[in-house]
């Protein structure tokens, strides 16, 4: 099943959760009311039989019909009114007795006139997100989390300012989350371990999804074992299709797993697919485009530095540095 397809059925779940909680809550609302009040129970019962009448009323032929469905919808009116005065009387709101949907557009089904309504899709939107925090701990690895103080101030040996450098990566990020759409550009993050790569795209990862684009993110190692899995059988994850047409993929240090032809290949193949379907993906990697090149063919690594916007991440290790704190 494919991640767009599980997300549908879990927000539509949701939504018809609402509805019926809407019905049985006017419906318990309504046999409170019939107990207290005899007048309004008296009420329901007129309206209970005159929709059996009107049915009879259906037998009938020509003005002989006609006066008796006046006659109905007479008895059924002063019902409702007799309900409204009680009502009213006892100090409840008009509505009191109706069900309370929490959309009204679409009264809690989901759709108006054929098309998704916006509640549906905002359902869509928040279990997207719950979802990917499911996995990852998103809240940690927010913007408003990172700190540019573990990056040196000073010139090093490159003639490079790390924080100077890192913070323009930070501000690209964030803009690109602030703006990310479906055309967003591809970003490859290079860099030694805690620098910051699995942070900056995690942060990313949690805007996106929560403008309710479809995101996967996952190491390297995982994603490509999961397409192992399914490529021999093994299981029916949907993860290809996931991995190929979700909005956002992030892959995770690239260069960690173990490689094979298989996952040389697949590297290829999801680089390829995503970059002709001009679908954004963000990768984080130690390796060095030489490294990538080396491992990957030179295919791959061309496709890379042609599509790709390039940020080496330099400074020292933050989770040492944390430690030592
Ligand atoms: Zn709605």
């Amino acid at each position: 099943m494919s991640v767009n397809k599980e997300i549908y059925l879990r927000a539509k779940n949701e939504i018809d959760r609402r509805r019926e909680e809407a019905q049985l809550s006017a419906f318990e609302r309504r046999e409170e009311c019939k107990r207290r009040f005899p007048e309004i129970a008296q009420s329901y019962k007129i309206m209970a039989d005159t929709a059996c009448e009107c049915v009879k009323a259906m037998a009938l032929s020509g003005g002989k019909a006609q006066d008796f469905i006046d006659e109905i919808s007479k008895k059924n009116l002063e019902a409702q009114q007799v309900i409204a005065e009680t009502l009213k009387k006892a100090g409840l709101p008009e509505d009191y007795l109706k069900e309370k949907y929490s959309c009204n557009e679409c009264k809690d089904s989901g759709f108006v006139e054929g098309k998704m309504c916006t509640c549906l899709k905002n359902a869509m939107k928040q279990l997207t997100y719950n979802s990917l925090c499911d996995k990852v701990p998103l809240e940690k690895y927010r913007f408003d989390k990172f700190s540019l103080e573990y990056y040196p101030d000073s010139v090093n040996e490159d003639g490079i300012v790390p924080r100077k450098r890192m913070k323009n990566f930070f501000d690209y990020c964030v803009n690109y989350a602030d703006d990310f759409s479906s055309k967003s550009a591809n970003i490859l993050m290079t860099g030694e371990t805690g620098l910051g790569k699995t942070h900056l795209s995690l942060a990313i990862a949690g805007q996106a999804a929560k403008k309710g684009y479809s995101v996967v993110y996952g190491s390297a190692q995982n994603l490509l074992s999961s397409l192992e899995s399914e490529k021999f059988g093994r299981s029916q994850t949907g993860a290809e299709q996931a991995i190929q047409e979700c909005d956002l993929l992030i892959i995770d240090d690239l260069g960690a797993e173990f490689s094979t032809q298989f996952t040389v290949s697949a590297v290829y193949n999801i680089i390829n697919t995503r970059l002709m379907m001009s679908k954004p993906t963000i990768i984080s990697t130690n390796m060095s485009m030489y490294e990538i090149e080396e491992k990957y063919t030179q295919r791959i690594a061309s496709r890379i530095l042609g599509n790709y916007i390039l940020m080496e991440f330099t400074g020292r290790d933050i989770r040492v540095q944390k430690k030592k704190q």
